[in-house]
């Protein structure tokens, strides 16, 4: 379907198109110089000592998950008002996850005092995860881990160029992780980064992305190697030259086009002021990479029909996110989970269209079809 205004939308043109090119004609497709260079420059945007590119966020979460040694027995505590990778990657290893509540309607991150008191003798980590780019409690979250000796990975998939009391988002704990996924704020179709500060995480982060081998075939390639050894139980999770070029390319673009993003969240929230709904994180603190616009319908309004009321209009709205505890898989493994505000938002929340190519014009026209689907789909209106 061609919507007139899409949820997301890429912005490529002719730099991605060359730098696709010049990765064919110079005929080297697998990791190589190309990514050397992605990760050497992402992780100086982000302030890490280490960056390592893998085939997307998923994985990237399931390394540092596997590289802070989790499996059977211990426990992670989690967001529920996630996408369903957050938790998945825990359950890899074979560790259970604690889903902990979010803030509220205002702050849809996870609540410092609910990671608290999911804390058991069993918990070793806290996933965290930036929604839609604005940053989590890190201060007090980075305190609590402290004083219970539990590791932080950060899931900022949200989250590229965003900050919090001028540290990058990603650099907060143990280990960042950062999606590439086509709808994020800097694409490649598929990829994703594994950020970390710790020598050691990134030694075994990259052995397990190419099957535990010592030497790589870009290695032997250049004469470095002639064979290798096998020294763990590692997986294939690669990214790829192309990719890595298009994500050269993208990281040049991010700071502007997350200032864009900027503008229209602004553009938005000025033009929703009188309109019945609420809008997330209006004071939240640090340096927003924007990449979602949320808002939350008031609870007599329909969200289904609002939505199709926005679809017939054109315009493609979605959820973010159907609580991860609330899917089958989820319920019958926990099935006693009660998370009181993720529920609520959940029910309620409706994401708007928000990319760096959309015009002020189209935020405006979104928040017209809010006014008109709003009134349609209050019950009392029905
Ligand atoms: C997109 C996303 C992921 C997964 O990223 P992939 O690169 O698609 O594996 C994980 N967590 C969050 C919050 C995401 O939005």
């Amino acid at each position: 379907m061609a919507w007139r205004i899409p949820l997301a939308d890429l912005d490529y043109g002719p730099e991605e198109e060359a730098a696709v090119l010049a990765v064919l004609r110079r005929g080297w497709l697998t990791m190589g110089e190309g990514t050397q260079q992605f990760e050497e420059q992402f992780a100086k945007l982000i302030g890490v000592k280490h960056a390592i590119a893998v085939s997307n966020a998923t994985v990237a979460l399931h390394l540092a998950c596997v590289a802070l040694d989790l499996g059977p027995g211990d426990e992670v505590i989690v967001p529920s008002l996630t996408f369903v990778a957050t938790a998945n990657a825990v359950l890899y290893t074979g560790a259970d996850v604690r889903f902990a509540d979010i803030c509220g309607t205002h702050d849809l991150n996870i609540n410092p005092q609910a990671i608290e008191q999911q804390i058991t003798p069993r918990t070793r980590a806290i996933i965290v995860v930036h929604y839609g780019g604005y940053s989590c409690q890190m201060p007090v979250i980075c305190d609590i881990a402290e004083r219970h000796g539990l590791h932080i990975v950060e899931d900022a998939a949200h989250a590229p160029g965003a900050s919090l009391n001028g540290k990058s988002l990603g650099s907060w704990g143990d280990a960042g992780c950062f999606s590439f996924f086509s709808n994020k704020n800097l694409a490649t179709g598929e990829g994703g980064m594994l950020v970390t500060d710790l020598d050691e995480l990134t030694q075994h982060a990259r052995l397990l992305r190419s099957h535990g081998m010592t030497s790589l075939t870009w290695d032997r390639h250049r004469g470095h190697a002639y064979s290798y050894d096998v020294v763990d139980v590692g997986y294939n999770y690669r990214i790829d030259e192309i990719r890595s070029a298009l994500g050269l390319v993208q990281l040049q673009k991010l700071a502007c086009n997350n200032e864009r993003r900027k503008h229209l969240v602004d553009t938005y929230v000025d033009a929703l002021a009188s309109v019945r709904v609420e809008i997330p994180f209006l004071d939240s603190e640090g340096v927003s990479a924007f990449h979602l616009m949320p808002i939350i319908l008031p609870a007599d309004v329909d969200r289904h029909r609002f939505m199709d009321r926005m679809k017939q209009a054109g315009i493609q709205t979605s959820i973010h996110y159907p609580p991860i505890h609330l899917f089958q898989y989820y319920r019958k493994r926990y099935p006693t989970v009660s998370l009181p505000w993720t529920e609520a938002v959940a029910a309620r929340e409706v994401t708007l269209p928000l990319y760096p190519t959309m015009g002020e014009e189209a935020a405006y026209m979104v928040v017209d079809e809010v006014k008109a689907a709003l009134q349609e789909a209050s019950v009392q209106v029905a």
